[in-house]
């Protein structure tokens, strides 16, 4: 088997040399004189009755920091043309009207948008984001013959050699992800590059011990199918497509649960096929992302101290700061908030509980008295944001 796509020889990876020119703009957007001044004061605030404290590792990735500078630089290198960005450039709503409101379009990149591209033509400049974008949407924008702007980060490219090797090999891929995250699409879809390549999508242990018993055991072949219709390669056969798998994940799921659902495979093969060289039918490598990683660590850390609540700070569809959510609610009474004005006011609070689609309203969610509140903040969330809930929460309870 060969690679017979390379779809992406119109593709620009690096800036337009404009860095200084961006810095103020960027800066004005999205630093914050407060969080600054937590950093340099060991990441703690104290302000009348609070003390807030802010995770060691927090906020803006290198991938969202190298995807934003792109993104700017496209904008003033070329002002007068038409810039489109497949879906959001991040998952962070601030971000993305921004963009908007520098005359970047966002096209609908789902599978059920009938006019994709339509409108886009070869004097045009569209950008993908950050968590890259299908093998299908670099085809047809090489075929517009535009320029396109890719601000994928380093750490999801080096998954998807992991996929494609795989699949090169003749290993499926199996990704622990969320199949209808744009990362993992893009990451799925590299198999397609091979011929007789293969991916499934598990979301979660639960998920993974499914596939494994049927590993290890057979199963109802029609069940599975079904199950797993919308995160399985077309004509996947469970039958013949688990004898040899090779493990990969979205850069930010959660990495316990990524570490374990590869033991779990890696058993399930030794069950099934004895231990003679495993490697000829398992493989694995850890693709959770280093800022993910520092960005958990940290906030587990942060959740062992002496704290009365955490506050989570991030769009409400961002994998890494829906985690970091899970990991804040285990130790503490934890809110989700999207930005300052979830803050209603010292007794409301508008957030998103774990695995609930819409937001919910909360009383009496500050504790009287002096108050310790732990802070974190997805990797595409700005520092703007973080300062801007710490100056309202300050606010609203009449401090200064
Ligand atoms: S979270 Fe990791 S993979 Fe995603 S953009 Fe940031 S550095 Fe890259």
């Amino acid at each position: 088997m060969s690679a017979t796509i390379d779809p992406r020889s119109n593709v620009v990876r690096k800036g337009f040399g404009l860095k200084s020119e961006i810095r103020e703009v960027l800066s004005l957007d999205y630093h914050s004189d407060i969080v600054e001044r937590i950093k340099s004061q060991g990441h703690t605030l104290s302000v009348g009755r609070f003390t807030f404290r802010l995770a060691e590792e927090f906020g803006f990735c290198y991938g969202v920091d190298f995807a934003l500078n792109l993104a700017y630089e496209t904008r003033r290198k070329f002002p007068d043309k038409r810039i489109f960005l497949t879906n959001e450039i991040i998952h962070n709503p601030r971000v993305n009207t921004r963009l908007s409101e520098m005359g970047i379009e966002f096209i609908d990149c789902s599978a059920t948008n009938p006019t994709l591209f339509e409108e886009v033509t070869a004097s045009d400049i569209v950008m993908i984001p950050a968590f890259g974008a299908e093998v299908d949407v670099y085809r047809r924008l090489q075929e517009k013959g535009c320029m396109v702007v890719d601000t994928t980060c380093g750490s999801v490219i080096a998954v998807w050699k992991r996929v494609e090797r795989y699949a090169s090999d003749g290993f499926t891929a199996i990704i622990h992800g969320k199949h209808a995250h744009e990362e993992t699409r893009a990451t799925s879809s590299q198999t397609e590059k091979y011929e007789n390549g293969k991916y499934l999508i598990v979301l979660d242990r639960e998920e993974a011990e499914y596939v494994c018993r049927y590993i290890v055991e057979g199963g109802d072949r029609d069940e599975f199918l079904k199950k797993f219709s919308d995160a399985c390669s077309p004509a996947f056969d469970p039958d013949c497509d688990l004898q040899r798998v090779g493990l990969a994940n979205q850069t930010t799921m959660l990495s316990s649960e990524s570490l374990e659902i590869a033991e779990m495979f890696r058993e399930a093969i030794e069950k099934k096929h004895g231990h003679e060289s495993p490697e000829a039918r398992f493989r694995h490598f850890d693709t959770i992302c280093t800022a993910t990683q520092d960005r958990q660590d940290a906030v587990n850390k942060l959740v062992r101290q002496d704290l009365d609540l955490m506050i989570v700070i991030g769009g409400y569809n961002s994998s890494n700061t829906t985690h970091l959510l899970e990991i804040s609610v285990q130790h503490k009474p934890a809110y989700h908030i999207s930005d300052a004005g979830c803050i209603l006011s010292a007794t409301t609070i508008r957030h998103k509980l774990m695995g609930q689609k819409e937001e919910t309203v909360t009383e009496n969610w500050l504790p009287t008295g002096e108050v310790r509140i732990g802070i974190t903040a997805g990797a595409s969330t700005p520092d703007r944001l973080i300062g801007e809930v710490i100056d309202r929460i300050v606010q609203c309870c009449g401090a200064s």
